[in-house]
């Protein structure tokens, strides 16, 4: 990118007076300019392969090219306005979009994996009363070119030695909710002229709506995770506002029917509360409920959040609440939330200043390495 779009208050399209590139708009833009087939491949894998932040670098390319494409397009990387580093290498990327709006991204290394965590919604409509991202609402839905940007973006900040290996759509917002948008950027993520990632390596995490579940399997093969939280519809509907839609025996009956490959599972993950859905009569529940479902469960304790009226259970109660899943052979493992210090873990994601103009920082963050 040029230097004009390094301000964080200016739009850099209002600047140059450039497209932001999508898939589209760049197969249209070279058949309307007769170039051959194969250009559109070279270009995306710049693009979205290698992350290039400019045309002029795209050395396979004919200068002439490379110079109408700078004039006309705009790359389609978001540029994270804040970086934050948490202690365990963890980077929460804070991105601007067009219209000031911001969505949060986290790199997530974990050698040999580096895991990205995307936004599918600015806000969430969900409301479900652990996450942080519920409080703000929906503000709006992201495009599948907002999706994807946030990969493409998100490499500017990997190390040399850093390469992608999976993405989780469990950044702000219930992917399912915004389901076109993200069936076509999962499209592009995998596309080899993409991203190039195995859709194997994607993991859509949900809410549990039932029906664009079942759509999400049959359209993509991506891994499927669904937020289960509490093994009663008494306990998950006072936490999770759509079990009154979809209650528990109606999703997991889903669950069991969806046409999942033998050698895969479903993950049900399980927000731990304390003295909400943690006690030893939650686990033995859970165990039961998940009796003949291929699956895993991931625990994950809660991450607090100011305001939240819940709290983190003790690692013995976490671990306790593991080993009977694990004595009941439920295969299971304790999320090891990752960069908690930056707010950055599950349902941390609030998008300081999602509302343009507003600034929610709180400063306890250890921000690095903003653009703006
Ligand atoms: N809307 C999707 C993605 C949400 S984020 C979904 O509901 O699955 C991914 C995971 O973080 C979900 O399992 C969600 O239940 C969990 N989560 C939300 N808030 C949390 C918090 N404060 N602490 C720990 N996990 C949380």
């Amino acid at each position: 990118m040029d230097s004009t779009s390094a301000s964080e208050s200016s739009s850099p399209e209002a600047a140059s007076g450039r497209r932001r590139s999508s898939p589209e708009s760049l197969r249209e833009w070279l058949a309307r300019r007769g170039e051959p087939a194969y250009r559109f491949e070279q270009i995306a894998t710049w693009l979205y392969g290698r992350g290039a932040e400019t045309f002029e670098s795209m050395s396979n390319l004919p200068r002439e090219l490379r110079a109408a494409l700078a004039s006309e397009f705009e790359p389609p990387g978001l540029r994270a306005v804040k970086v934050s580093r948490g202690r365990d290498g963890t980077r929460k990327l804070l991105f601007r979009l067009e219209d000031g709006r911001v969505v949060e991204s986290v790199i997530i290394p974990d050698p040999p994996r580096l895991t990205l965590c995307i936004s599918s919604q600015v806000g969430c409509a969900m409301g479900c009363g652990f996450c942080a991202t519920a409080r703000l609402g929906l503000l709006r839905n992201l495009s599948a070119g907002e999706i994807v940007a946030q990969v493409v973006g998100a490499k500017a900040h990997f190390t040399p030695e850093e390469r992608l290996t999976n993405i989780v759509f469990m950044g702000m917002g219930e992917p399912l909710h915004n389901f076109d948008a993200v069936v076509e950027a999962i499209g592009v993520l995998t596309a080899p002229w993409g991203c190039g990632i195995s859709s194997r390596r994607i993991t859509v995490s949900t809410v549990g709506l039932v029906p664009q579940m079942q759509r999400l399997i049959h359209d993509t093969s991506v891994q499927l995770a669904v937020s289960l939280t509490a093994p009663t519809d008494e306990q998950r509907g006072a936490l999770v506002p759509v079990n009154r839609k979809y209650p528990i025996e109606v999703l997991l009956a889903a669950c069991r029917a969806l046409p999942i490959p033998q050698r895969r599972r479903i993950t049900f993950e399980y927000v731990l509360l304390a003295g909400v859905n943690d006690r030893a009569e939650d686990a033995r529940r859970l165990v039961r409920l998940l009796h003949g479902i291929r699956c895993k469960v991931n625990l994950i304790p809660f991450n607090p959040f100011p305001g939240s009226g819940f709290e983190r259970p003790s690692d013995e109660t976490v671990e306790g609440f593991r080993r009977q899943l694990d004595e009941a052979h439920v295969h299971c493992t304790v999320r090891h939330s990752r960069g908690r210090d930056v707010a950055a873990a599950c349902g941390q994601l609030a998008g300081e200043g999602a509302v343009p103009g507003a600034d929610r920082s709180d400063g306890s963050d250890r921000s690095v390495g903003s653009d703006g």
